[in-house]
């Protein structure tokens, strides 16, 4: 379970919508008990993703992946994040992104890059839009994602 408060939640999707046609993404610092999360703050962070050399970027082929479908969190953002939260007695709980125009699903690169325990929120992002917002917990396994419940409130 994951709670956070509806002005928080407010600002997660406003950044993730603003970001659009893009993904952007951000941090969660909070409380965390056993698997019950209480979001803090939202904490929007740059979407850091920078195409590969050679990975055809620009050339139109939509096998291509840009900042419309991958994400990535600058490590600097986590420490400082880190830092913020430890000074208020708290913890990174969990991370967001956006999905612009496609479900509030796990993708495969979301799984190979999620950490074990944390939350992630995805929001779908409908042209420009904020939509859905689901919430998974990657599983011991790593294989798959369990879908959290989400409470606003
Ligand atoms: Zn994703």
């Amino acid at each position: 379970m994951i709670a956070i408060t509806p002005i928080e939640f407010e600002k997660m999707r406003a950044h993730l919508a603003a970001g659009y046609p893009n993904e952007a993404c951000g941090i969660f610092i909070g409380e965390i008990e056993g698997a019950d999360k209480r979001v803090v703050e939202a904490v929007p962070v740059a979407n850091a993703w920078v195409p590969l050399e050679g990975d055809g970027a620009g050339t139109g082929d939509l096998a291509v992946h840009d900042l419309r479908d991958r994400f990535s969190i600058d490590p600097r953002d986590i420490v400082k994040a880190d830092r913020e939260a430890s000074k208020r007695g708290l913890d990174i709980i969990g991370f967001f992104h956006s999905h612009p125009d496609w479900p509030a699903t796990p993708s495969e690169t979301d799984r190979m890059w999620a950490w074990p325990v944390v939350s992630f929120m995805i929001v779908s992002v409908e042209q420009g839009r904020a939509g859905a917002a689901r919430s998974w917990v990657l599983r011991d396994g790593r294989d798959a994602f369990d879908e959290e419940i989400l409470i606003v409130e």
